[in-house]
C-alpha cells in the first residue's frame, strides 16, 4: 500500500538477493523450501514442518489509535495463516514475541492477549506461547506459525510452468478500506484445491498483485500474460475508470492466493464449487522471455511490479 511503482524488482527483494546465497549455503538436507517463499519447510522425525513469520509494526500494518487491540491481534495471526495457506498447510499453532511501547501498560498487554486468544479460537489455530519486551518504540508483533503438510505436500511459489493457468481465489483492490484487518485467511480453500490436486504453484496476495505475480514468476522461472479485464476488482475499490484497475493491481493485503494450475475440467470445477471455491482464471504462465505482461483494452503492456515494498 505505497507509491513505489517504478523500482524493480523491489527494494525489498534486492536486499534479500544479497543474502540469500549465504543463508542458503549453511542449509543440511532436511531443508525443504527455504527462504524466498511464503512458508519454509524443514523434516522432522519423518515428516515436515511449515513455518512462517510476519512482523507487524504500529503506524505501519495497523494504527493502534484508531482501532481495537484484539484487531490488531486477530490481524498479527491472519496474515500468518495466510501464508500457510499459500503453502496448502494446515495450521498446527503459532508463538508470539511483542515489544509493547514504553512505558509498559499492563491493560494493553492484556488486550493483545485476550484478542489472541480470541483469534486463536475464531482462525482455530492455537496459541503455544511467546516473549513479550518493553522499549521506546511503537509496538510491534511477531507472530511465527506452524503447520503440516496438506494432501499435496508443502505447495511454494516455485512449480508454476508455460501454459498453466493464473487463477485468483477472490477480487483484489481496495483492502484499506477495513479488509486489510478483517480478512479470512484463504486456508480452507487452499485444503480444498490441494485434495483435487490442483495448484502446482501458490502465494499469497499481500504487498499487491503485480509485485507479489512478480516474485511467483521469478520463483518459477516463467513469464505471464494476464489479461487485465479478467481481473476480479473488489467492490470496495472506489476509483474510476484506469484507477481501478491500478488499484486492484498494486493496493495488497488482499490476502487472496494466486494459484498456478492446469486447466481445470467441469468436474473438478464443480467438485470445488461445492466446497465454496471459485477459481478466477486471469492469465497464462508463458516462457521466461515473455517476461510479465498486462493485456488491456490498448493493447500489450509490460506488467509493472506496483505494489507496498517494506524497504523501499
Ligand atoms: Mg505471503
Amino acid at each position: 500500500m505505497s507509491d513505489s511503482q517504478d523500482r524493480a524488482p523491489s527494494q525489498e527483494d534486492a536486499w534479500l538477493d544479497r543474502v540469500l546465497e549465504r543463508i542458503r549455503a549453511g542449509h543440511p538436507d532436511g531443508v525443504r523450501v527455504g527462504p524466498g517463499h511464503d512458508c519454509a519447510a524443514v523434516d522432522v522425525d519423518g515428516g515436515s514442518v511449515v513455518v512462517t513469520t510476519d512482523v507487524l509494526v504500529d503506524g505501519v500494518h495497523f494504527r493502534l489509535d484508531a482501532m481495537e487491540p484484539a484487531t490488531v491481534a486477530r490481524k498479527a495471526l491472519a496474515v500468518n495463516l495466510s501464508d500457510l495457506a499459500a503453502a496448502a498447510a494446515v495450521p498446527i499453532g503459532f508463538v508470539v514475541g511483542g515489544v509493547l511501547p514504553a512505558p509498559a501498560d499492563p491493560a494493553l498487554f492484556e488486550a493483545i492477549s485476550l484478542g489472541f486468544a480470541e483469534a486463536a479460537e475464531a482462525l482455530a489455530c492455537p496459541c503455544l506461547g511467546g516473549d513479550t519486551n518493553v522499549a521506546e518504540g511503537p509496538l510491534v508483533l511477531a507472530v511465527t506459525a506452524l503447520g503440516a503438510p496438506g494432501p499435496m505436500g508443502v505447495l511454494s511459489r516455485k512449480g508454476a510452468e508455460p501454459g498453466m493457468v493464473l487463477s485468483l481465489t477472490g477480487p483484489v483492490g481496495g483492502s484499506i478500506h477495513g479488509r486489510h484487518l478483517t480478512f479470512t485467511p484463504r486456508v480452507a480453500e487452499a485444503q480444498a484445491l490441494a485434495r483435487h490436486g490442483v495448484p502446482r504453484a501458490m502465494m499469497d496476495v499481500s504487498d499487491g498483485l503485480a509485485l507479489d505475480l512478480s516474485r511467483l514468476c521469478r520463483a518459477s522461472g516463467v513469464g505471464v500474460r494476464v489479461d487485465a479485464d479478467r481481473i476480479p476488482i473488489h467492490p470496495d475499490v472506489d476509483a474510476t475508470g484506469d484507477a481501478r484497475l491500478a488499484h486492484a493491481l498494486g493496493d495488497g493485503e488482499d490476502f487472496e492466493l494466486l494459484v498456478a494450475h492446469e486447466p481445470l475440467d467441469a468436474e473438478t470445477t464443480n467438485a470445488l464449487a461445492a466446497e465454496g471455491v471459485t477459481l478466477v482464471p486471469i492469465g497464462t504462465f508463458q516462457a521466461p522471455e515473455a517476461g510479465l505482461v498486462l493485456v488491456g483494452p490498448d493493447g500489450e503492456q509490460p506488467l509493472r511490479p506496483t505494489g507496498f515494498d517494506h524497504l523501499g
